[in-house]
């Protein structure tokens, strides 16, 4: 069967013009772009190429990106950077729902003696601006704050949190991975010192990121070798990955539109439709600030995982709100930093949508899930009322 795929923010299908401007690089196109031969010389210009789409579509000149090997890369370079060149400053700035890539790099300078403030979110998974300026300190080296969130697709006001950085003097990075591709970014508009993307959250390939490096911005490269670059990533390019981010971001920027109309529209549906017909739901995240793909609902007294299991039957993949950690389930740290109530955080599932599904892709979970639902709870070891849908409610947090 083939797959309705709403678990987008996870990973994208590889478009299939992306593939198309890969293939050579996976045959003829082999050369080295550090090489004095013609062979070498195309791959160079493809490098060239590749670096100008990505230029264009974030609104920065080519000299300011970086290709690396994934957003992971991206993230723990900025940081790096942005540490090591100011040895004096031990204080960052971030977030209680960063990424992994974030938030583990920020632990691990927190072990070697930083002190990191992590700012925290209310129930609508929004930044409290008060806190925010508050943070700020003479030895504040950084602030990490991602662009738009992957769980709860909720975006922060990066506007006004560059403003307040810029303000205090202190250097900026955005994990920007969900919000590339989904909603329009400028950086010519936007002062942010470090900005990092990943090719497979926008359709393309799976190994390859990029990373804004702002003209005079502070850098350490993170991977020490060759002169790749201009000696700020070492390491032989990843050519096929490389000529695939750039066509990404070429479609990116061409699908922007249908991202935010066409997807909207369905994902609004899909909320719609999914809230009217199942008592006892929520939507994680202010529906009003969210990117235009993702639908993070709850549903109350229902694990997470059973329904991912029954809605794979139909071949509609999603994904829970839990992260398994040390062998039992745990809501995940974004839906606990937005205090979502214990009975809906284990029942939470994510709908993430891409400019490849159609109205009958929500037909179908419109259809298949509320009954899911009910049956899930008819076998819910939670109490029940005498009408049957009136649960008893002795397990909220
Ligand atoms: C996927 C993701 C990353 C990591 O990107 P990789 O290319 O998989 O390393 C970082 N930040 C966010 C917000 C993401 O969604």
């Amino acid at each position: 069967m083939c797959p309705v795929y709403l678990d987008n923010n996870a990973t994208t299908m590889v478009a299939p013009e992306v593939r198309e401007a890969m293939l050579p690089l996976l045959g003829e196109e082999y050369g080295n772009p550090s090489s004095m031969h013609g062979l070498g010389g195309r791959s160079g210009l493809l490098l060239e190429q590749a670096r100008q789409k990505i230029a264009a579509g974030l609104g920065c000149a080519p000299d300011e990106i970086i290709f690396t090997s994934c957003g992971t890369e991206g993230d723990n370079t900025a940081i790096f950077s942005a540490l090591e060149s100011q040895p004096d400053k031990k204080h960052l700035i971030t977030t209680r729902i960063e990424h992994p890539a974030v938030l583990n790099v920020a632990k691990h300078y927190e072990r070697k003696g930083y002190d990191v403030t992590y700012l925290s979110v209310d129930s609508d998974g929004r930044f409290d601006l008060d806190q925010y300026r508050a943070a700020f300190r003479p030895d504040t080296a950084l602030v990490s704050v991602m662009y738009a969130n992957n769980e709860s697709g909720v975006i922060s006001p990066i506007e006004e949190m560059v403003a307040i950085a810029k303000d205090n003097g202190v250097l900026f990075h955005t994990d920007a991975v969900q919000a590339v591709g989904k909603i329009p970014i400028d950086l010519k508009k936007l002062p942010v010192d470090y900005l990092v993307l990943s090719g497979h959250k926008i359709h393309g390939p799976k190994g390859i990121g990029a990373m804004f490096l702002r003209r005079n911005t502070p850098f350490r490269p993170f991977m020490l070798g060759g002169h790749q670059e201009q000696g700020r990533r070492g390491g032989t390019e990843n050519l096929p990955g490389i000529v695939g981010i750039g066509a990404a971001m070429e479609l990116a920027v061409k699908h922007i539109g249908d991202e935010n109309s066409r997807v909207r529209g369905m994902r609004d549906r899909l909320e719609k439709g999914l809230m009217a017909a199942i008592p006892d739901s929520i939507i994680n995240g202010d529906p009003a600030i969210r990117l235009p793909n993702t639908l993070s609902i709850a549903f109350k007294y229902i694990e997470g995982e059973a329904m991912l299991l029954m809605l794979d039957r139909f071949g509609i993949c999603a994904s829970s709100g839990s992260a398994c950690t040390s062998g039992s389930l745990e809501p995940s740290h974004v839906l606990r930093a937005m205090g979502v109530p214990f009975t809906y955080a284990h029942g939470s599932l994510r709908f993430s949508l891409s400019v490849y599904n159609t109205e009958e892709d929500i037909d179908l979970v419109l259809k298949e899930l509320p009954p899911i639902i009910s049956r899930l709870r008819q076998m819910s070891p939670f109490r029940r009322g005498d009408e049957g849908l009136d649960w008893v409610d002795d397990h909220d947090n």
